[in-house]
């Protein structure tokens, strides 16, 4: 219930200007990750009551409630606000924004809020300021003696001095039955000044408190798994990009944090300037983070060199950003929300780029990049009153971001399995290339193989003519010395194992000396090719053989044959020479004749085949003496 009248907007030109000065930073800063609103003209009514009955289930907005006064100077205290001529320069009619907004201010503002318990019993409540940032936030309330208690706390001090431990600032108000209650408020931060001013009943704030702490939880929890899954995932695949994404989710995280409070509330609760700072320079650094994540995952060194270069003197200028804020905040973070807003427009339109030369991870970057910029349009709505605060709404940029660390994750097992499946192909070629190579070698293995086998029946068909050559007498054909000689013994060997007869014929052209010395040499060369012509038609066992034992001597070899068949056989030669009958002039027998010399035996220990050529020897002597042209068998 509200009591009193609202007088009329009045803005001077001084003050639209600023509005719009700070408007237009707020914007800026709030596209890049901060989320503001627009700011509003106040205008001065004093006498605005809320009831603190009105609170029930919900909150209640205390906006349209509170008169402000801004002290451009910074000296104003408590007792100079009570005053009367300065309590009507307090202005009101906030009615239709959720938050207050005065964007980047050095000024302080002090913010008077008439409450009312018009009920019969006190009544506890908690006003809450939904805004971690504020860097000094001072509450005076009126005790029963009539005198303030003051809450003196703020993100620059200590987190111990909060009356209620919770990331936002709350605090507890105790209002009396029946009585009315002036609460001020002294903010003054070089961050934004958006006050966005609830009034709670403890109940309904525990359970607030309990959902927004569980979306907090969530979403670190879900932070937390992704670094510690991507830091396996780097440890085991040892690829920079995955350390480059843990990176970005922690510097993400952390900044979310800073923003949120919480790194407040849990991480760094005693700092004062590093708490100041911390969310902007946090966002540089995940900005920055952002920026190497993206030049490693879509590879915009190779895909867009030029632009890349770029890029890297960008993010050179992020990473010194810190600095400036260190240095003088209030003046730095005007230039560094034009620098990030710029920056984020660089990475969005590079990533857009290489989507269109059909890079597939740029593809997925635009995508993850797209949901968190949504988000953050999101945000900037509702700190503008055009979108409902709800739980999505006032959690959208770190649902957006939880999106986006999802399918940037998404984005890496597709990468991965697009090199694994190059890397398979690779595999793939390099088997075929081997494979190939083992065929051809084989081919040239088995061309090989058949040359060395062609070569080795040549060399063996060589070899066997070689060797025929050296047994064969190159006069007759016939078998020469040499073969006779090894005939002789490998059948005197078996002849002695088998215990069968060996028998030898020694031939000797008669008269020869005299042939050729008639009729010459030649012609006593072709008479012995054709004694030994007919000596290879005389034998006809496959066994016997028959050489050219020397000069005009031949020499028949004759296995497994006794003496009388040797005989018998050389007498067979004598007549079938003389039937022939090659003319000799000068021969008693007007032809060509032979005499023969017949041995056999058993062979045995005590003899060698030696004995058996003497005794054909000897027989071929007796039958020379005996007249030639007949046979004569040894004496056995
Ligand atoms: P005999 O009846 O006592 O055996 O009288 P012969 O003349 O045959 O005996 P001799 O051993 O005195 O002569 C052998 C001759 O055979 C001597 C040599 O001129 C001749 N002769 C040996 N080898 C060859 C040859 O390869 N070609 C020719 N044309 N004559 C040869
Ligand atoms: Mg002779
Ligand atoms: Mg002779």
């Amino acid at each position: 219930m509200i009591f009193g009248s609202r007088s009329a907007a009045i803005c001077t030109q001084r003050h639209l200007m600023r509005q719009l000065h700070t408007s237009f930073y707020c914007f800026v800063l709030c596209w890049f990750f901060l989320g503001l609103g627009k700011a509003h003209a106040a205008q001065v009514d004093v006498s605005h009551w809320v009831d603190a009955g009105q609170v029930s289930q919900t909150a209640l907005s205390l906006s349209p409630y509170i008169a402000i006064l801004e002290d451009p100077g910074l000296k104003l205290t408590l007792a100079d606000v009570q005053r009367q001529d300065v309590a009507t320069r307090f202005k009101s009619d906030f009615a239709s924004v959720a938050a207050l907004n005065f964007g980047y201010s050095k000024s302080a503002y002090w913010l008077r809020v008439a409450v009312r318990n018009t009920a019969n019993t006190p009544v506890e409540r908690l006003l809450e300021i939904n805004s971690p940032p504020l860097g000094l936030v001072d509450l005076h309330q009126p005790l029963p003696d009539g005198t303030y208690g003051t809450f003196a706390t703020g993100m620059t001090r200590p987190f111990a001095t909060r009356p209620y431990a919770n990331r936002n600032f709350v605090f507890p108000v105790s209002l009396r039955a029946g009585a009315e209650h002036i609460i001020y408020m002294r903010i003054q931060s070089t961050n934004p000044t958006i006050i966005p001013l609830k009034l709670w009943t403890p109940a309904a704030f525990h359970r607030y408190e309990r959902d927004d702490y569980a979306v907090q939880a969530w979403y670190f929890g879900m932070a937390a798994t992704m670094i510690l899954f991507n830091l396996l995932l780097f440890v085991g695949l040892r690829d920079l990009t995955y350390l480059l994404y843990i990176n970005f989710v922690t510097c993400f995280a952390l900044s979310m944090a800073a923003q949120n409070g919480l790194g407040k509330e849990y991480l760094w609760p005693d700092s004062s300037q590093w708490s100041n700072i911390a969310a902007t320079a946090l966002y540089s650094l995940a900005a920055l983070a952002l920026g190497m994540f993206m030049r490693r995952m879509i590879n915009t060194r190779r895909v867009i060199p030029k632009i890349d270069l770029f890029l890297q003197l960008f993010m050179l200028v992020v990473l010194l950003s810190p600095i400036g804020f260190y240095l003088n905040y209030p003046v730095f973070i005007r230039f560094a929300a034009l620098m990030f807003a710029a920056f984020a427009l660089t990475i969005l339109a590079t990533s857009i780029l290489c989507a269109f030369k059909r890079q597939r991870s740029a593809l997925f970057f635009v995508a993850a990049y797209a949901v968190l910029l949504l988000c953050v349009v999101i945000t900037a709505l509702r700190n503008s009153g055009l979108l409902p605060v709800n739980l999505l709404t006032q959690n959208a940029l770190q649902l957006g971001s939880a999106i986006e660390m999802l399918v940037l994750a998404f984005a890496l097992a597709d990468r991965f399995d697009v090199m694994r499946q190059e890397r398979v192909k690779a595999q793939q070629e390099k088997l075929e290339a081997q494979n190939s190579l083992v065929d051809s070698l084989r081919a040239s293995e088995r061309l090989l193989e058949n040359r060395v086998a062609q070569r080795t029946t040549e060399l063996q068909h060589l070899n066997y003519q070689l060797e025929a050559l050296s047994a064969t007498d190159s006069l007759t054909g016939l078998a020469n010395r040499r073969h006779i000689d090894a005939v002789i013994s490998s059948e005197w060997t078996r002849a002695s194992r088998s215990g069968q007869t060996l028998a030898l014929a020694m031939l000797d052209v008669d008269w020869f000396k005299r042939y050729n010395d008639h009729y010459g040499h030649l012609a006593g060369d072709e008479c012995l090719r054709q004694v030994a012509a007919d000596l290879k038609t005389t034998i006809c066992r496959t066994t016997d053989t028959v050489g050219r034992y020397g000069g005009e001597e031949f020499i028949l070899v004759l296995p497994n044959t006794d003496g009388a068949g040797a005989l018998l056989m050389a007498d067979r030669v004598c007549s079938r020479m003389q039937a022939l009958a090659l003319p000799h002039a000068v021969s008693e027998f007007g032809c060509v004749t032979v005499s023969v010399g017949v041995a056999a035996m058993i062979p045995n220990d005590e003899t060698g085949p030696d004995t058996l050529i003497k005794q054909a020897d000897e027989a071929l002597y007796q039958a020379k003496e005996r007249g030639r042209n007949q046979a004569v068998l040894a004496p056995q």
